[in-house]
C-alpha cells in the first residue's frame, strides 16, 4: 500500500510522517519511509537543483514541473515500485498532489498539462491513501517563526512568496481532496499535537485494511 502526507509549509509534515511511520511499525507492518522530491541519490540531486538558491536566473515554471516529474519517475523506478512489490508500505512526504497543489495552483500551470504528465510517469499508479494536513497559511507561518527558528529554508521561502501564494496552495489541495474524497482524509493541523494524532490514527484505522 501506498500512503502520501500532504499539506503546505509548516503544518508539521515531518513530525507527522514519522507519526504515521511508528504507528504502522507497531502493526508489524515494513515500512518504506520516503520523501519528494527526492527520495534516491539521484532524485535528491534533482531536488538540490529545484531549491538551490543561488542561481541568478529565475526557475522557469515549466522547467520546474519537468523537474518534479523527472524526480518522481526515478524515484518511482529506484524505491517505490520495488517496495511496493515486494509487499512493504510506503509513506511518502509528498507526492504529485503537491505538484498539483504548487506548481498548478502555485504556479498557475494547467491541471490538464501537470496530468499529462502524471499519466505518462505513473501509468495509473496513485496512493492509495491521503492524508493532507491543512491549516491556514497564516497561522503555519506563526508556527514556523515560533517554533523552528533553525529552519531558514522554509522561513526564507515565506519571506519570498507571498501569502497569496500558500493560499493558492492551500485551495489547490481542498479542491483535489473533494474530488476524491475516497483517497483523501484531511485532518485539520491547527489543533494541538495530540489531537492532530488522533485523527491520523482514525484515519490509518478507517481506510486502510491491515
Ligand atoms: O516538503 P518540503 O518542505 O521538504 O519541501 C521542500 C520545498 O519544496 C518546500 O519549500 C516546498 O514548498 C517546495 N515544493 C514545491 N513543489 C512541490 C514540492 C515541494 O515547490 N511539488
Amino acid at each position: 500500500r501506498f500512503i502520501t502526507l500532504e499539506g503546505g509549509e509548516g503544518v508539521g509534515k515531518s513530525t507527522n510522517v514519522a507519526f504515521v511511520e511508528t504507528w504502522l511499525q507497531e502493526r508489524g507492518i515494513e515500512v518504506v519511509r520516503t520523501r519528494e522530491p527526492g527520495g534516491t541519490p539521484r532524485a535528491e540531486a534533482i531536488r538540490g537543483l529545484l531549491l538551490d538558491p543561488s542561481f541568478d536566473e529565475p526557475l522557469h515554471s515549466d522547467a520546474e514541473l519537468l523537474l518534479m516529474f523527472a524526480a518522481r519517475a526515478q524515484h518511482l523506478a529506484q524505491k517505490i515500485v520495488p517496495a511496493l512489490e515486494r509487499g512493504a508500505w510506503v509513506i511518502c512526504d509528498r507526492f504529485t498532489d503537491a505538484t498539483f497543489a504548487y506548481q498548478g495552483g502555485g504556479r498557475g500551470i494547467e491541471t490538464a498539462r501537470i496530468a499529462q504528465l502524471e499519466q505518462f510517469v505513473q501509468k495509473g499508479l496513485s496512493p492509495d491513501l491521503t492524508l493532507l494536513l491543512d491549516m491556514s497559511p497564516e497561522a503555519a507561518k506563526e508556527r514556523l517563526e515560533g517554533r523552528l527558528r533553525d529552519q531558514q529554508t522554509q522561513r526564507d521561502r515565506f519571506e519570498q512568496e507571498q501569502i497569496a501564494f500558500f493560499e493558492a496552495v492551500r485551495r489547490a489541495y481542498l479542491e483535489r481532496a473533494a474530488a476524491a474524497p475516497q483517497r483523501f482524509a484531511i485532518i485539520d493541523a491547527g489543533r494541538a499535537l495530540d489531537h492532530v494524532q488522533a485523527s491520523l490514527a482514525q484515519a490509518l484505522e478507517e481506510r486502510v485494511a491491515l
